[in-house]
């Protein structure tokens, strides 16, 4: 792999004496790493941690896994960790994913709020809005609002709302080469400069959807300053109630160029790919919380009639929300949400189900989102069961069971509900889900 010319010129002159272990740093493997789910109850021990992270462990896992597919791990690679760790939302907090798919910080804001708050997942594109939604559902989050807008649309029925917003940016992404060498082909001397034009119009649009007091992090994975400091400094001229609050810098992260506040990833002094990353507070003082009215659910009686019955049956804990109904699909949705009727919805809420002509179907991602602990019943299905149920086939039990619907585990963790029948679990794992183990 060769780097582009200009771009060896560039940082031999910027990182000077450290430039040639940089460089030597490219003719390494990349970093492999990935999270471990608190959400999960089911946990099995991994080894090779990350230092200084509450989730984080080096190493690959298939996407083929119990793992995976359970989302009981999310791969994610160590300098991308360190955003959302940045970030660190305390719980009950509204937290904006911007630049969200295909939600490795999204899933990992998740962790720290632990099914309290609200998190506005959001992705421009459509495309790469699918595997954001399929990652949030395998995580098994409650309280996710899954956004498929203009960042300018998005802050049109979010004024203010946020008590901190993250944008991973879109970039030049020089700290990609590495792990992913057709990145290069996109780069030239001229393209980080393009992209902090794109970086201020989507910050332009963020700074309006952040509440007084609040905290904005901004992230992106190349080391380009315009894209980094140049587009900080930018919006530190343009609203003097940001101000720059350090990142603490661990695990061998480095001062932002003239901004010791900030930090940067070098692969050369990090484990891990590219990535800089600057938090900024809105001094502003906080706005006193107006009561909000809860908002009532709006199931007709029949429907009403339909979910408490399954719920009765089925699950042992009240889902508090906003129940809402799409046609004959049910969701549940965070309470204080504005209203976001003008906005492309990519998953309303959580999936509950979909009301059938007496009786309520619960989907996947309900009986991937609930504990064990929280449903009545549950099947535990070891590794070659695992591999039958994900391929889409019936699975024989070894013992009769009593008729009706069964979460479905692996390890300990939710993988949907199925029907059973005597000895026969019917298989309700969703259909574009399913793989050849
Ligand atoms: N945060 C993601 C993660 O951790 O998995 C990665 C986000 S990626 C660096 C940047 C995202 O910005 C891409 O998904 C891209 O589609 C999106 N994007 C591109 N143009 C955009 C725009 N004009 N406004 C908002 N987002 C944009």
């Amino acid at each position: 792999m060769s780097l582009p010319e200009k771009f060896v010129e560039k940082y031999r002159t910027i990182l000077g004496s450290e430039a040639e272990n940089f460089f030597a740093s490219f003719k390494e493997e990349a970093v492999a790493a990935f999270r471990v789910n608190p959400l999960k109850d089911g946990q099995v021990p991994f080894e090779n941690p990350i230092p200084n992270t509450d989730w984080g462990y080096y190493g690959k896992v298939s996407g083929k896994s119990a793992e995976h597919v359970s989302g009981l791990i999310y791969s994610q690679e160590p300098a991308a960790q360190m955003v959302a760790q940045v970030a660190a939302p305390t719980k009950g907090m509204k937290v904006l994913d911007l630049a969200a798919a295909p939600g490795g910080k999204t899933t990992h804001l998740l962790s720290y709020l632990d099914n309290t708050g609200i998190l506005v997942s959001n992705e421009i594109s459509k495309k790469r809005c699918k595997a954001l939604v399929e990652n949030v559902e395998r995580f098994g989050a409650r309280n996710v609002l899954v956004t498929n807008e203009s960042p300018k649309k998005l802050a049109q029925s979010f004024k203010h709302y946020f008590d901190l917003i993250v944008l991973d940016a879109p970039c030049s992404g020089e700290g990609m080469f590495r792990k992913d060498p057709a990145a290069m082909q996109y780069w030239h001397e001229d393209y980080p400069t393009e992209c902090a034009e794109l970086q201020k119009e989507i910050l332009r649009e963020a700074v309006k959807m952040l509440t007084p007091g609040g905290s904005l992090v901004y992230s992106t994975c190349t080391w380009a300053p315009e894209e980094n400091e140049a587009v900080v400094n930018w919006l530190l001229s343009q609203y003097d109630f940001l101000e720059l609050v350090e990142v603490p810098k661990i695990n061998g992260m480095a001062e932002g160029i003239d901004m010791p506040e900030a930090a940067r990833m070098y692969p050369h002094r990090f484990k891990g790919e590219g990535q800089f990353v600057a938090k900024l507070q809105d001094k502003r003082p906080a706005q006193p919380l107006a009561s909000s009215k809860l908002a009532k659910s709006q199931l007709n009686k029949k429907e009403q009639k339909l979910w408490q019955a399954f719920a009765k049956e089925n699950i042992k804990i009240k889902l508090e929300g906003l129940y809402q109904t799409f046609g004959d699909q049910l969701y549940l949705l965070p309470q204080g949400l504005p209203d976001i009727s003008r906005l492309k919805i990519a998953r309303n809420g959580l999936h509950l189900g979909t009301f059938k002509k007496n009786r309520f179907e619960p989907s996947f991602a309900l009986g991937v989102a609930l504990k064990k602990s929280e449903v009545v019943q549950s099947i535990e299905i070891d590794i070659e069961q695992f591999k039958i149920y994900v391929s889409g086939n019936t699975l024989p039990l070894s013992k009769n069971y009593k008729k009706g619907w069964y979460q479905i585990l692996v390890n300990g963790n939710g993988l949907g509900f199925a029907k059973v029948t005597g000895n026969t679990l019917k298989n309700y794992f969703p259909k574009g889900l399913r793989f050849q183990a």
